[in-house]
């Protein structure tokens, strides 16, 4: 079962799928706004998104461009427009489902539990990635940078693995303090600015003339190749 974060403006819709997808067994929390689904999406960290397009401050489609920036999290997008350019819309900005209304809750529940089966098949981890020099190896914990073997504490190399898991994807503080601490947000932000610079420097590289390791400023940090 999954926790969802449910983006739907009418009432009444809202209601009646809050109460079907708990009863499916489901945690729900819902929104009627855009703007309110983005926060509740970077504060919960979700299992997955269902996504209502037509929302009353913001256009569907620009809010999924606006979660994928900041989230691999599955999204099922349900919406009235049943139109194809609209479908092909969406799921090339990054959808990973669509459902037209009117839909029944089962048929919703089944697509859930398909985009995170698959979400489980394509996030099924390597036991290595190799980013650039970077070489990071989970079955046997250790990280190399060229010939290089970083000497990395538990959590840095946690750390590290998290972000090259995720290489090239903008990964927030809240998420790493979620994924890689293993505890709600509250104030963790500072301790994750610690570890992150104690990573840089094993790296050989700094905040301001960065390599792999880039601040992307009020959101967070992703780990790429160097250019
Ligand atoms: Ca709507």
């Amino acid at each position: 079962m999954a926790s969802v974060s449910l983006i739907e403006d009418d009432d009444r819709i809202r209601a009646a799928l809050l109460r079907a997808l708990a009863d499916h067994g489901h945690t729900v929390r819902a929104s009627s706004t855009a703007m309110e689904g983005l926060q509740q999406i970077i504060e919960w960290n979700p299992d997955v998104v269902v996504l209502d397009l037509g929302l009353p401050d913001m256009d569907g489609c620009e809010l999924l461009r606006m979660i994928r920036a900041v989230s691999a999290v599955p999204v099922v997008v349900a919406t009235a427009r049943d139109d194809e350019s609209t479908m092909i819309r969406t799921l090339d900005q990054g959808a990973d489902d669509y459902v037209s209304k009117p839909f029944s809750a089962e048929q919703l529940d089944a697509r859930i539990r398909a985009v995170l089966r698959r979400g489980k098949t394509s996030r099924s981890e390597p036991e290595k990635i190799e980013i650039g020099q970077l070489v990071v190896d989970r079955t046997s914990r250790d990280a190399h940078l060229g010939q290089q073997r970083l000497e990395l504490t538990r959590l840095e190399f946690d750390l590290l693995w998290h972000l090259a898991s995720r290489q090239g994807t903008v990964v927030t503080k809240r998420e790493l303090v979620g994924e890689v601490w293993r505890q709600p947000y509250g104030g963790g932000d500072r301790t994750v600015d610690v570890h992150l610079s104690w990573l840089r420097r094993k790296l050989g590289e700094t905040a301001t003339n960065p390599r792999y390791l880039h601040t992307v400023r009020g959101v967070g940090v992703k780990l790429v190749a160097p250019e």
